[in-house]
C-alpha cells in the first residue's frame, strides 16, 4: 500500500499517465496530476480519484521549461510538505524518418522526454535527499532500447532516459532514493491509437504475445517500484511489452 504518500505523475491528463495516477490513489498515495494542455481531462483524473475515494489534485506545467518545472515542485512541497514518488511519464512523439526529421521535431521530443525527466529530478532531489527516502520512476520505451525506425528522436529521448534514470541511481541510493525505468512496448492509448493499421499489424507480429498491451499492464509495474517492498531496486530498466525486448 501506499497510503499517507504523496505522488507526482507527470502527463497524467490520459493514457498511461491516467492509468498510472488512478491506481496510486487506489493504493492510498495523494496524486499530483500534472498536465500540459488538457486541463478537462485532467480534472477529469482527479474526479475519478476523488470518485474511489482517493485524494488528488491537478496542476498545470510543461516539465519541459526548466524554471516552470522548477516553481512546480516547489508548489508542491509547500502544498504537501514532501514527495515520496515522482513519475515522469509526459511524452510526445513527432515521428519521421532522419532524413526528413527538422529539427523543430527532434528538439521539441528531447526537451519533453528526456529534459521534462531531468527538470522534475533536479527541482525534487534536494527535497528527497532531506527526506532521505523517494522513489523516481521513468517511462521510457522499448524503442529506446531498440531503436526504431521514423523514431530517431523519440528513441534517442527514451534511451537517453535509461542513461538518467541509471546516474541518478548511482548518485542517489546511499540516500534511500531509487530511480528505475519502465520501458512499455506497444500500449493501447492515444499515442498508438493514431498508427496506421498496417503498422499496427506489423508491430503486432514483432510481439510474443501477439497483442498491444494496457495502461494497467504498466501502472500495475510502476506501483510496485513505487511501493516499500522494492526497496532494494535501483538503477533497472523493466520491460513491459509482451517480450519484444528480450
Ligand atoms: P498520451 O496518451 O499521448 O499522453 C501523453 C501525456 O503527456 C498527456 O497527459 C500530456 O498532457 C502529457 N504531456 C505531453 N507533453 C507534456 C509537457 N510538456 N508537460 C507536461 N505534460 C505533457 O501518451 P501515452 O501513450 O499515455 O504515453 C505516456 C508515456 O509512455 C510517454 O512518455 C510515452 O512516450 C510512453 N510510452 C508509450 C507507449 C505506448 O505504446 N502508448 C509505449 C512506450 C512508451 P496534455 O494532454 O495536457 O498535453
Amino acid at each position: 500500500m501506499l497510503t499517507g504518500k504523496i505522488a507526482v505523475v507527470t502527463g497524467a491528463s490520459r493514457g498511461i499517465g491516467k492509468e498510472i495516477a488512478l491506481t496510486l490513489a487506489q493504493k492510498g498515495a495523494t496524486v499530483i496530476v500534472n498536465y500540459n494542455g488538457s486541463a478537462t481531462k485532467a480534472e477529469e483524473t482527479v474526479e475519478q480519484i476523488k470518485e474511489a475515494g482517493g485524494k488528488g489534485e491537478a496542476v498545470q506545467c510543461n516539465v519541459s521549461d526548466f524554471d516552470k518545472s522548477a516553481e512546480f515542485m516547489a508548489y508542491v512541497i509547500k502544498q504537501y510538505g514532501r514527495v515520496d514518488i515522482l513519475v515522469n511519464n509526459a511524452g510526445i512523439t513527432r515521428d519521421n524518418l532522419l532524413m526528413k526529421m527538422s529539427e523543430e521535431d527532434f528538439d521539441a521530443v528531447l526537451n519533453t522526454n528526456l529534459k521534462g525527466a531531468f527538470n522534475c529530478i533536479k527541482h525534487i532531489s534536494r527535497q528527497m535527499l532531506k527526506q532521505k527516502s523517494g522513489r523516481i520512476i521513468n517511462v521510457s520505451s522499448v524503442s529506446g532500447v531498440m531503436g526504431n525506425a521514423g523514431q530517431a528522436n523519440y528513441c534517442a529521448s527514451k534511451a537517453g532516459l535509461i542513461g538518467l534514470t541509471k546516474s541518478v541511481a548511482r548518485e542517489l541510493a546511499s540516500r534511500g532514493i531509487t530511480s528505475n525505468a519502465v520501458a512499455p512496448g506497444f500500449i493501447d492509448t492515444e499515442m498508438t491509437q493514431v498508427l496506421p493499421e498496417a503498422v499496427k499489424a506489423a508491430a503486432t507480429e514483432q510481439i510474443p504475445m501477439k497483442h498491444f498491451g494496457s495502461t494497467k499492464d504498466i501502472a500495475n509495474t510502476v506501483a510496485f517500484l513505487a511501493s516499500d517492498e522494492a526497496g532494494y531496486i535501483t538503477g533497472q530498466v523493466i520491460c513491459i511489452d509482451g517480450g519484444m525486448a528480450m
